[in-house]
């Protein structure tokens, strides 16, 4: 399996519940490797930009809101399969639908205040990567 980077983000819900190490450790018990990291406070502008593909769907204004609430950490994972292997371990969007043991299903309140984020293909972990890590 080709070795791949992908983006995470732990959302404003999982930075003020205090679960930033169990999250990563389920990164690295994985086979994840945290190759770049960094906490940061998100503005309209970046988030915005950030989530342009959603521009249209209606819960976009409420989800940039959401994503400037709060500090979120930003990091970049490294493994074989890392694109699948990331959005298998946060489980599906909607945290009522994710599977026991995913992250979303143990930390997640609500579809939109969902913990994490991580790219959903090669394609937008390329260009995910190099938004928020543009000298990785
Ligand atoms: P993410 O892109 O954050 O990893 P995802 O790929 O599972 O999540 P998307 O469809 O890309 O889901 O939606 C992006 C984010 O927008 C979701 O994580 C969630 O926070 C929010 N969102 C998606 N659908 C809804 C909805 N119906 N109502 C409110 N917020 C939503
Ligand atoms: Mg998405």
């Amino acid at each position: 399996m080709a070795t791949e980077r992908t983006l995470s983000i732990i959302k404003p819900d999982g930075v003020q519940k205090q679960v930033i190490g169990k999250i990563l450790t389920r990164f690295e018990d994985a086979g994840l490797r945290i190759v770049a990291a960094k906490m940061m406070q998100l503005d309209k502008n970046l988030a915005g930009s950030f989530y342009a593909v959603h521009k249209e769907r209606p819960f976009y204004n409420d989800l940039v809101t959401y994503m400037t609430s709060g500090p979120v950490f930003v990091s970049v994972l490294e493994g074989a399969d890392a694109v699948n292997k990331n959005r298998e371990l946060m489980g599906a969007t909607n945290p009522k639908e994710a599977k026991p043991g995913t992250i979303r299903a143990d930390f997640a309140d609500s579809i939109e205040a969902n913990t994490v984020h991580g790219s959903d293909s090669l394609e937008n972990a390329r260009n995910e990567v190099a938004f928020f890590f543009p000298d990785l």
